[in-house]
């Protein structure tokens, strides 16, 4: 890791292009904390973006730093932030909502329309040296949980959201189509769930 003086960011220009930029560290705003990024996963979407410059309607028309799956130190904290402090360890849930729709106000802030993503164009990633985030979607990780681990919380949802919506529980079978991260995650998942017997193809 380089000082507080530079922050060496991943961003993607365009399908195929992607470039090492220096980008100047961003000061947290209101309920915001700076973080020290420490490790961050490459998802099947930044893939897509690199390769291709979209996902469906989603369409790369400006510079965008990459990734979204990832843990960091907290740096800095700004105002009205209470629950962070300097040094704190935490993994990102990279979606923020709008909080004021009618899905946020029901709880169910998944379903947000205004939903800002990190890298889902155009709204910046985390695979950088430093990176602001609201401190309420910033989940403090145990001292036996590692950073690595903490930048698999993300894809891990994947595979919990997965097993709830199928209902696997106690004595389930369940049948994984394809053993990628997110197939490994749904198996993990799976049998923690209590499921008797998981088949997984590749
Ligand atoms: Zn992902
Ligand atoms: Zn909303």
């Amino acid at each position: 890791m380089a000082g507080e003086d530079g922050n060496l960011s991943l961003v993607l220009r365009g399908p195929g292009d992607l470039q090492l930029e220096q980008r100047p560290v961003p000061k947290p705003a209101r309920g915001e904390v700076l973080l020290g990024m420490r490790s961050v996963g490459i998802c099947g979407s930044d893939v897509h973006y690199w390769t291709h410059g979209r996902i469906g309607d989603f369409v790369l028309t400006s510079p965008m730093v990459m990734g979204h799956e990832a843990s960091g130190k907290v740096v800095a904290v700004g105002d009205g932030v209470k629950d962070l402090k300097p040094g704190d360890r935490v993994a990102i849930e990279p979606g923020v909502p709008c909080r004021t729709c009618p899905h946020c106000k029901d709880g169910r802030y998944n379903l947000c329309p205004d939903m800002r993503f990190c890298a889902t164009p155009p709204v910046d990633g985390s695979l950088a040296q430093f990176y602001c985030h609201p401190a309420d979607f910033c989940y403090k990780l145990p001292e036996n949980v590692s950073y690595d681990e903490g930048a698999l919380l993300e894809p891990l949802s994947v595979g919990v959201h997965a097993c709830r919506r199928a209902g696997v529980a106690l004595g389930s079978h369940v049948l994984v189509c394809g053993a990628g991260p997110i197939g490994l995650v749904c198996l993990l998942t799976a049998k923690a769930c209590g499921a008797t017997s998981v088949i997984i193809t590749e």
